[in-house]
């Protein structure tokens, strides 16, 4: 497993590359969380273990959001599909599931809203 530190996102896995926010460093609790999340994650493209990893809050929220807003890039993460110059187009299939379920959740709570 190579890991490599990149200026965006915050962490993300490429089969046998992991790339980590380089401000993370920083943050030796942050990094140490996101590194384990990452290697915990296996080399399929979809499967309920890595859906059931990422629902799961491995990384202290709180903490995180402040990275976040310290380091606007690291907001790259929560595209479902983004480009870069040396993955090409890369999509998380566990974010793009978790974003239809919460449309359809709210969309279901608006009609039933509107139709009472
Ligand atoms: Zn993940």
């Amino acid at each position: 497993m190579e890991i490599t530190y990149v200026n965006h996102s915050i962490g993300n896995r490429f089969n046998d590359l992991i790339e980590i926010n380089e401000n993370l460093l920083k943050y030796p609790n942050l990094h140490d969380a996101v590194l384990s999340h990452e290697l915990s994650h296996s080399d399929n493209a979809f499967s309920f273990k890595d859906l059931k990893i990422d629902l799961n809050k491995s990384v202290n929220s709180w903490d995180m959001l402040k990275f976040m807003i310290k380091y606007p890039k690291s907001f790259y993460q929560l595209l479902p599909i983004y480009y870069s110059r040396k993955h090409g187009f890369v999509y998380d299939i566990n974010l793009i599931l978790i974003y239809f379920v919460t449309i359809c959740f709210f969309s279901l709570v608006y009609f039933l809203a509107i139709s009472l």
